[in-house]
């Protein structure tokens, strides 16, 4: 497999958004006039203030290098520093003259087994080669220059995903899930000895419960956690327990298409919702919804009780009104697909014929005539119709 494989999608797609940002280029123009007059001394700044491993030092950790290297295909030369630092922390900055630097805190080196250290060092060497360096997160967001709110927004959105990615790279270098569970357990907790005993199930039942925390389907993350760059670790162990399950961990796991669509619910506990949002995408999103819930609760023995309930709790109360032009809506319908499909990211897309299943189930399952509905706004939307079978015979019970 190639390693590209293992890079989220969105975050290859708001990657790419991001380096056309004029600001971004801006950014990007001034720090490369910098290390034109001569560079910026990483390795310098390292060699004076951490301690360079070398292999007669730490055999192990090269070991591990070496595996990490040859998983991932990785041409690059490494190097190893350490820090002193009571915190679990590891970092790669952008290779100069040729070499790629790794560090890590000494608390880490001295917690974490071996297929842990695999897992941490491939989520370094991910972020080298899926090139997110080439992002200036850090400048921009902290520069002189504010960026605007859509860009601050955009920049922290990529930032978790790209650190998904990041994960996966690591997870495919450790090769062992339980492995890479127990190192984010140690990294949200701060423990490593023996004081609690780790438990997969009991770790993941606390993002079931941060799910559940949201009230309503409409309600948005709260603003604070849009702008966190790292997703919280509990909620990283989610996403690499569906990488583990999918077809690039798997010959006969889930496909690419359902493991980007579960990521990318879970991402939302942290993004603003697409019905709360002010964006054009999130207004075209909503249009579509709208519209496309009232054609499916028509083709079937007109619009029920129960489906109007499901259309207010998405809507608010009061927003179903018998007064509403069910034929004008139903005729406007293929117009409000194209507009989706024109401004939205596949996810995105995946993400409205979700919400659009969860309304047509919500009466039990969709009758044939509601079905075909939910068919043909797929197909405009360029979504498998295999993934409206799949979600109406899905079970809706939190895993
Ligand atoms: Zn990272």
């Amino acid at each position: 497999m190639h390693v590209e494989a293992l890079r989220s999608g969105q975050d290859r797609e708001l990657h790419r958004q991001l380096l056309n940002d004029p600001d971004v280029k801006r950014v990007n123009e001034e720090i490369a006039r910098h290390e034109a007059r001569g560079n910026l001394g990483v390795r310098r700044q390292l060699l004076n203030t951490s301690v360079r491993l070398s292999e007669t030092m730490a055999p192990d950790l090269h070991r591990t290098a070496a595996e990490c290297r040859e998983r991932l295909a990785l041409d690059i030369p490494l190097e190893l520093y350490v820090f002193p630092s009571p915190s679990f922390n590891a970092a790669c900055v952008k290779p100069e003259a040729g070499r790629l630097f790794i560090m890590f805190s000494s608390s880490i080196l001295e917690a974490f087994s071996a297929p842990e250290i695999r897992f941490v060092m491939g989520h370094e060497l991910g972020h080298h080669l899926f090139h997110h360096h080439d992002i200036p997160i850090g400048f921009v967001l902290r520069g002189q220059q504010r960026p605007t709110p859509k860009l601050a927004l955009t920049l922290t959105s990529w930032s978790r995903y790209a650190e998904i990615s990041a994960d996966r790279t690591g997870a495919y270098c450790a090769r062992d899930i339980e492995a890479v569970a127990h190192a984010l357990f140690k990294l949200a907790s701060g423990l490593s000895g023996g004081y609690a005993k780790f438990s997969l199930a009991d770790f993941l039942k606390q993002v079931d419960e941060m799910q559940l925390e949201r009230a309503d389907p409409g309600d948005g993350a709260p603003t604070e956690d849009w702008f966190l760059t790292h997703p919280f670790s509990p909620l990283r162990v989610k996403p690499l327990a569906l990488f583990d399950q999918s077809v690039l961990s798997k010959n006969t796991g889930t496909s690419v298409d359902q493991l980007e669509l579960g990521v990318h619910e879970l991402m939302s506990l942290m993004e603003p919702s697409h019905l709360e949002a002010r964006t054009n995408v999130a207004e075209a999103m909503r249009r579509l919804l709208f519209a496309g819930s009232i054609a499916i609760a028509d083709a079937y023995s007109g619009i029920e009780a129960a489906e109007v309930a499901a259309f207010e709790k998405f809507f608010g109360s009061r927003a179903f009104s018998s007064r509403l032009d069910v034929e004008k809506i139903r005729s406007g319908l293929a117009e409000r697909i194209t507009q989706v499909r024109e401004q939205t990211s596949v996810p995105q897309r995946m993400q409205v014929l979700r919400d659009l299943i969860v309304i047509a189930r919500s009466d039990g399952s969709p009758p044939d005539a509601e079905r075909k509905v939910l068919i043909e706004i797929a197909h405009g939307l360029g979504v498998s119709t295999c993934f409206v079978d799949q979600m109406i015979n899905t079970s809706t019970e939190l895993d």
